[in-house]
């Protein structure tokens, strides 16, 4: 049996090429797949979602300590306190700006 990508001589048996990697007749008939690139791939989705993830933290931690540093607005028509960044009093709908 030869490789029909680079012509090397495999075994009878090989799946694989042994020399440039390729799938032989025999490994597509087979059905076998390329279990290294499959988990190369896995791996690389992974520590993209990781990273994403991560970033995604630090602005949510970012944006708690933002809110959580300021001090809260006291609506100057019913004195509810609203959050530093609220436009419009939650309870009585008064501007804050
Ligand atoms: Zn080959
Ligand atoms: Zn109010």
């Amino acid at each position: 049996m030869f490789c029909s990508q680079c012509g090397e001589s495999l075994p009878e048996k090989a799946y694989f090429c042994l020399k440039c990697g390729s799938r032989t007749s025999k490994g597509v008939e087979a059905g076998v797949s390329y279990p290294w690139k499959w988990e190369k791939e896995v791996e690389r989705t992974l520590s993209t979602v990781a990273n994403e993830l991560e970033k995604t933290f630090e602005t949510v931690k970012e944006s708690i300590r933002k809110s959580t540093t300021r001090d809260p607005i006291a609506c100057p028509s019913c004195g509810e306190k609203n959050l530093h960044d609220a436009r419009f009093c939650y309870t009585c709908g008064k501007d804050l700006d």
